[in-house]
């Protein structure tokens, strides 16, 4: 079978979609856990185990796997434990932008890859092969190219860790750029596709280069993706989409 991300014939694994490390909020003592879909006339739904499908072989599991590693250290060893005590956004000046951007476009790239009907709703057309080369060869890309924002939410003071909308029934355009957005353990993550010209970029995408900064809002101000846009641009907060 073909790699998906080599694109050689190999043996391929049972390659997750999203890490199975963040699944770990979401079990119960039966170790499992309840999966939101977000569509009219579907359920939700118990699950035992993170999404995963057979894509990539062994050599391109260990590429994601360094990502993945990089972003549970900066995710779960310092931004979710410092969110937590303070109760609201958090910026992180020390960290690299390079392979974290990579593991956000990594979670991306795999559910446009996927063939599971829940990320169906993600495809990137021409974006997906040049992902596919950013990530293989662990490209550095320029902070207007996939944008990403990212917000930690939250029910009252709670963090809505284990909390997972795989992928909202269809993507959003915003001044007239494709936005995709999912929340996966209780993070909010929306991602711009391709090279979006950027006007005041500070208060722009939350992953760059100078450093790292995520939002805290409420679970339930979320579920509106346009609302939640039109809210960061009245805060001049999300000013940064526009044709160049
Ligand atoms: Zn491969």
């Amino acid at each position: 079978m073909t790699c998906r991300m080599c694109l050689k014939e190999k043996t391929l694994c049972k390659s997750h979609i999203y890490p199975e490390y963040m699944y770990a909020h979401c079990y119960d003592e039966n170790h499992s856990y309840v999966a939101f879909d977000a569509v009219e006339g579907s359920y939700n739904k118990r699950r035992r185990k993170g999404l995963y499908e057979k894509l990539f072989c062994r050599i391109c599991e260990d590429v994601l796997k360094k990502y993945e590693d990089y972003g549970k250290s900066v995710l779960y060893d310092n931004l979710k434990p410092k969110v937590r005590k303070l109760k609201s956004g958090v910026t992180i000046d020390d960290y690299d932008y390079k392979l974290f951007k990579l593991f956000v476009l990594s979670l991306l790239w795999r559910s446009s890859v996927s063939t599971l009907s829940m990320f169906s709703s993600i495809r990137l057309g021409k974006y997906e092969e040049y992902l596919r080369r950013v990530l293989l060869d662990e490209i550095e890309i320029p902070v207007n190219d996939f944008p990403c924002v990212l917000y930690q939410v939250h029910i009252k003071d709670r963090l809505s860790d284990g909390v997972f909308m795989e992928g909202f029934p269809r993507k959003a355009i915003v001044d007239g750029r494709t936005i995709y957005q999912f929340i996966v353990d209780g993070l909010y993550m929306f991602i711009g596709v391709g090279t979006c010209s950027i006007k005041s970029f500070k208060q722009g995408a939350s992953v760059s280069p100078e450093n790292l900064r995520v939002g805290y809002d409420e679970l339930h101000k979320i579920e509106e993706f346009s609302g939640l846009v039109s809210r960061l641009k009245q805060q001049n907060k999300f000013s940064c989409y526009e044709k160049s």
